[in-house]
C-alpha cells in the first residue's frame, strides 16, 4: 500500500492509499477518487519537498561550496530518522510533544509545510546533493 498527498482542482489537500502506484493512475483516470470536501474528480498528486527538522539549535552554515554543502546534508542527516511522507505528521507530533523529540527528515507538501510554518514548527529545506558522477 502506498499513502500520496492529492490536490483537488480547487487546491484541497487530502490524502488517499492506494495499492500502489498503477493502482493510483487507474484510479483517478476512472473518476474513482474523490475530493472529501468538494466531491471533485479531478486530483493530482500533491507536490512534496525533502524537508529537514532537527532537535536543539541549527548551526552557523559556512560558505556555500559543495563540500559544505555536503557536509551541512550529512550532519542534518547523521542522527535524523527518515519518516518519508510522514514529515508533516511526525514533525507536528514532536513540536506537540508526542512524540521523542529528535530530528528528524522527510517529505511534505507545500501545504503541509506552510501549515506547520503557521503553528511555528522549525524546518529547513533539506539542502539537495550536488550530482554526483560515480
Ligand atoms: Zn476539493
Amino acid at each position: 500500500m502506498i499513502r500520496y498527498s492529492l490536490r483537488c482542482e480547487k487546491s484541497h489537500i487530502f490524502e488517499a492509499w492506494f495499492a500502489n502506484s498503477s493502482g493510483y493512475d487507474r484510479q483517478v483516470t476512472r473518476g474513482e477518487v474523490a475530493c472529501p470536501r468538494c466531491g471533485s474528480v479531478r486530483i493530482a498528486k500533491a507536490p512534496m519537498a525533502p524537508w529537514v527538522a532537527r532537535s536543539g539549535q541549527p548551526e552557523k552554515s559556512a560558505g556555500g561550496t559543495i563540500e559544505t554543502v555536503r557536509q551541512a546534508r550529512k550532519k542534518l542527516l547523521k542522527d535524523a530518522d527518515n519518516v518519508g511522507d510522514e514529515f508533516a505528521r511526525e514533525a507536528r507530533k514532536i513540536y506537540y510533544k508526542e512524540s521523542s523529540s529528535r530530528g528528524i527528515y522527510g517529505r511534505a507538501s507545500d501545504e503541509e509545510a506552510k501549515a506547520l510554518r503557521e503553528e511555528g514548527v522549525d524546518f529547513y529545506p533539506l539542502p539537495p546533493l550536488p550530482e554526483d558522477h560515480h
